[in-house]
């Protein structure tokens, strides 16, 4: 069993897929081919979003937000701890500072009541300038927006959806990367929507970001690639990935986004009554990058990780630690038990094999295996 199928899926969309990459190597335009615009338009068309430019990966295409808006040294950038590298990497390569913050129990995702005690205290101590908040979207789950923006707008900080893992996620039916002012998606291989390598996608409604996200990608270039009016990155995505996207992005649309909440469903209603299934707040669907549960205290994750190894189940834990505990961030002082949330769900959360090409069978097998892990049967 796979943790995440991506040779089901290909096998599902090869027709579409090698057509696709043919059509590339036939026409030979390998930088910012045709098929990177066509796939911006299908991406405003599938998220509402008024602007999307295509990038390199998840993480440039956060950074790039970073520079639109010129943030840099002396502001500070309010994370998440609970969350993958990038969401406060960015911070620190603009070379501002990122302030951890708490996650909610139930969703994993940033805490409003903590966010706002976070950016009254850098407030008060007058020592970082508070610019901007960049919530997460984790495990395919949208943050809380309708607490968090009025947090934003009060303080006049931006916000910067990171949609990595939440794209095709809703709230009342409004998508995923429409949230942020700026709002951002990965295409790793493993993230809801991915490519067959690395790519990304900002997206905006605000016509003079997107000028200059498309200056940014592309060396800071003006009229030009060689008219270089500020600094910027080299942060495009490859046309053969474009072209690989256009089909899988269709599928994810039609059918995908469907079979990943049938699943999702399927494991709740076998491990409902037994373990913490992840809950979904009213008018709220999830994309299901993970499905992700809350052991008991009392249970040896890794006891129960090597138990279902053994019978082929392989099993992830996201994240063993948060960021304000990683090494890279030590020199920031964060003490343990300073963020109690995230840290017991570090120690906690298991996440379970996901992908639309799952079976019925495989389900019950999972569930069956770890609800005997657990000493539940
Ligand atoms: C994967 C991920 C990213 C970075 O995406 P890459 O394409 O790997 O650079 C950023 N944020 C979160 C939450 C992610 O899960």
């Amino acid at each position: 069993m796979e943790f995440v199928d991506l040779k089901a899926q290909y096998s599902a969309l090869k027709k579409e897929i090698d057509a696709g990459v043919m059509g590339v190597m036939a026409h030979g335009r390998y930088i910012m081919g045709p098929e990177v615009a066509q796939l911006e338009e299908a991406l405003c068309r599938s998220t509402g979003s008024k602007y999307c430019v295509t990038c390199a990966n998840g993480t440039d295409a956060l950074q790039m937000a970073l520079m639109v808006w010129g943030i840099g040294p002396g502001d500070a950038v309010f994370v998440p701890s609970f969350t993958f590298m990038s969401t406060a990497e960015v911070v620190s390569l603009v070379g501002a500072t990122p302030v951890f913050v708490d996650i909610e129990a139930d969703t994993f995702n940033i805490d409003p009541n903590c966010l706002e005690a976070a950016i009254e205290r850098v407030i008060s101590e007058g020592k970082l300038s508070a610019k901007a908040i960049i919530p997460v979207d984790l495990f395919g789950q949208c943050a809380d927006y309708d607490r968090i923006i009025p947090i934003a707008r009060k303080h006049g900080l931006y916000v910067l959806e990171d949609g990595a893992q939440g794209f095709g996620g809703t709230i009342n039916g409004r998508k995923a990367c429409t949230f942020g002012d700026i709002s951002t998606t990965s295409f790793f291989p493993a993230k809801p929507l991915g490519c067959y390598g690395d790519g990304g996608a900002v997206f905006t409604d605000n016509e003079e970001w997107y000028e200059l996200l498309k200056s940014i990608r592309i060396h800071g270039k003006g009229t030009m690639k060689y008219d270089n009016v500020r600094v910027g990155l080299n942060a495009r995505l490859d046309t053969m990935q474009a072209a690989i996207l256009l089909p899988k992005l269709r599928a994810f649309d039609e059918y995908e986004l469907a079979a990943r909440q049938k699943w999702a469903d399927m494991y709740s209603s076998l491990l409902g009554g037994e373990l913490t299934v992840p809950t979904l707040p009213e008018g709220f669907t999830s994309s299901w990058a993970q499905y992700t549960i809350m052991l008991d205290p009392s249970h040896d994750r890794e006891a129960i990780q090597a138990e279902l190894k053994a019978q082929g189940i392989p099993t992830m834990v996201y994240y063993w630690r948060g960021l304000h505990q990683q090494p890279s961030y030590a020199h920031l002082g964060y003490e343990a038990g300073s963020l109690p949330v995230c840290e017991e769900a570090c120690r906690r959360v298991l996440s379970l094999p996901m992908h639309p090409y799952l079976d019925e069978e495989s389900v019950k097998t999972v569930a069956a295996a770890l609800l005997k892990a657990c000493g539940r049967e």
